[in-house]
C-alpha cells in the first residue's frame, strides 16, 4: 500500500534520498511516451519536439527489463507532448507503463493539460497517483492565444475556448472522483498580474489538491520569453501567500532563493515559507534523483537539461544507474551538488545557476554555511 501524497509524504522530493541512503540516487524517472500535442503553448519546456505523428516506440520489454534494473524506482512521470492526446498510446504505450508501476508499488504522475474528453483519463485514474498540469492562464484569452502560440493553422477561438472550459471541468469532475489534481502554475511577467484569479480558479473551480508555483526559467523552445527577476520572484511569491486558501497544499518549486543567500528579503521569505502552514518547498529533482527516457529512441536525458547537457546516454548503451552515477560524478554535476543538511537544501538546479547566480561558487558558500550551523 502507498501512503499517500501529503505535505509530510512528496516521493518526489530528491531529499528522501539524502535521509534513506546518504547520497544522491536515481529513484525517479519520466518517461516521454508521445511528441504529439493538441496545444502548442508558447512556454512548452519540450514545444521544438512536437511533431503531428509520432514515430515506432522501442520495444516496451526492453523498456522494462531497463526500468527492472533501478533497484530503488520509487517514482514515474508520464509526459509528452499530451500523453492523452493518441488513443494508440494510451492503450499501446500510457497503460502498461502504468500497470507495470502498479505491480512494483511506484508513485505515477502524469503531466497532461487535462484538454482531452474525460473517460480517457477515467479509464487511467486508477493507476495515477498524481495528475500534474500547468495552469498559467489568468485570462481566457490568454488561454487561447498563448496556449496555441505556436501553432501553425490555428483553430477557430469557440473551439480553442471549448478546451479551456474541457480542463476546468475535467479538473472538477476527476478531483470530485478522488483524483490528485496538482496545478503548476509558473511565475513570469504574464502571470503575476493574475495570481489571486488562478488560484482561486485552481482551489474553487478545479478544486485540486496541490496549487505549485515554480519561477519559469526559460530554457529550450521556451527560451524567447521573458523572465522576472529575483525581487520580483520575491513579491509575487509573497503575493501568493497573502491571498492563498490555507486548506490547499501550495508547493514552491525550483527555487531561485537558496538559504545561503545573506540578503534580508530572501531570508524573510524563505522563513515565512518554512512557517506558513500547509506549504512545502521542494528541491528540484532533475539531476538529483532523475532521469528521463524517450520511449521512440531509448535515449537518456536529464529532464529539463536537454539543451545544456544533451543526450547522456541510451537505455541500450548503459544500465539507467550507470549513467546516473556518470553524471553525478561529472563535473558539471559536482560544481551544483552542493549540500547543507542542516537546511536540507542540496543547491541550486543548472537553470537557476545559470540564470541567477553565474559568477557564485556554491562550494564556498556551503563551507559558510557549515560555519554558521556548527
Ligand atoms: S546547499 Fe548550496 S545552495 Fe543550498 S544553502 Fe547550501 S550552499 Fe546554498
Amino acid at each position: 500500500m502507498k501512503e499517500p501524497l501529503s505535505i509530510h509524504n512528496d516521493p518526489w522530493e530528491c531529499y528522501n534520498n539524502i535521509d534513506q541512503f546518504g547520497q544522491h540516487t536515481l529513484t525517479n524517472i519520466e518517461i516521454t511516451t508521445t511528441h504529439m500535442c493538441n496545444m502548442r503553448c508558447a512556454h512548452c519546456a519540450v514545444g521544438h519536439t512536437l511533431t503531428p505523428i509520432d514515430p515506432e516506440t522501442i520495444n516496451l520489454s526492453d523498456l522494462f527489463a531497463a526500468l527492472d534494473r533501478v533497484e530503488h524506482l520509487n517514482t514515474l512521470s508520464i509526459t509528452g507532448g499530451e500523453p492523452m492526446f493518441s488513443k494508440k498510446s494510451i492503450k499501446e504505450v500510457v497503460t502498461p507503463i502504468l500497470k507495470y508501476c502498479e505491480e512494483r508499488n511506484i508513485y505515477t504522475q502524469m503531466n497532461s493539460n487535462l484538454t482531452v474528453p474525460l473517460n480517457r483519463y477515467e479509464a487511467i485514474g486508477e493507476y495515477i497517483d498524481c495528475m500534474h498540469i500547468s495552469h498559467n492562464w489568468g485570462t481566457l484569452e490568454e488561454f487561447t492565444t498563448v496556449g496555441f502560440e505556436r501553432m501553425g493553422r490555428q483553430p477557430k477561438e469557440d473551439a480553442k475556448a471549448r478546451l479551456f472550459y474541457t480542463m476546468i471541468e475535467n479538473s472538477r469532475a476527476l478531483s470530485e472522483q478522488g483524483m490528485f489534481i496538482s496545478a503548476e502554475t509558473m511565475l513570469n511577467q504574464s502571470t503575476i498580474p493574475h495570481l489571486e484569479h488562478i488560484h482561486q480558479e485552481v482551489v474553487k473551480d478545479m478544486l485540486c489538491s496541490r496549487h505549485e508555483i515554480h519561477p519559469m526559467y526559460p530554457v529550450d523552445f521556451a527560451s524567447a520569453l521573458t523572465g522576472i527577476n529575483i525581487e520580483q520572484s520575491i513579491a509575487a511569491m509573497h503575493k501568493i501567500l497573502d491571498i492563498r486558501d490555507e486548506d490547499i497544499w501550495m508547493l514552491f518549486g525550483t527555487l531561485p532563493i537558496l538559504p545561503c543567500n545573506q540578503d534580508e528579503s530572501s531570508k524573510r521569505l524563505l522563513e515565512r515559507l518554512r512557517t506558513a502552514p500547509n506549504v512545502t518547498v521542494r528541491n528540484d529533482p532533475d539531476g538529483r534523483n532523475r532521469l528521463n527516457i524517450n520511449v521512440f529512441t531509448g535515449e537518456v536525458i536529464i529532464t529539463d537539461f536537454g539543451d545544456h547537457e544533451g543526450t547522456l546516454n541510451t537505455i541500450y548503451n548503459q544500465s539507467l544507474n550507470d549513467t546516473f552515477n556518470d553524471w553525478i560524478k561529472s563535473d558539471k554535476a559536482r560544481a551544483l551538488n552542493c549540500h547543507c543538511p542542516a537546511v536540507k537544501c542540496v543547491g541550486p538546479n543548472i537553470l537557476v545557476k545559470d540564470m541567477y547566480y553565474q559568477d557564485v561558487d556554491f562550494k564556498k558558500r556551503e563551507q559558510m554555511m557549515h560555519t554558521l550551523n556548527t
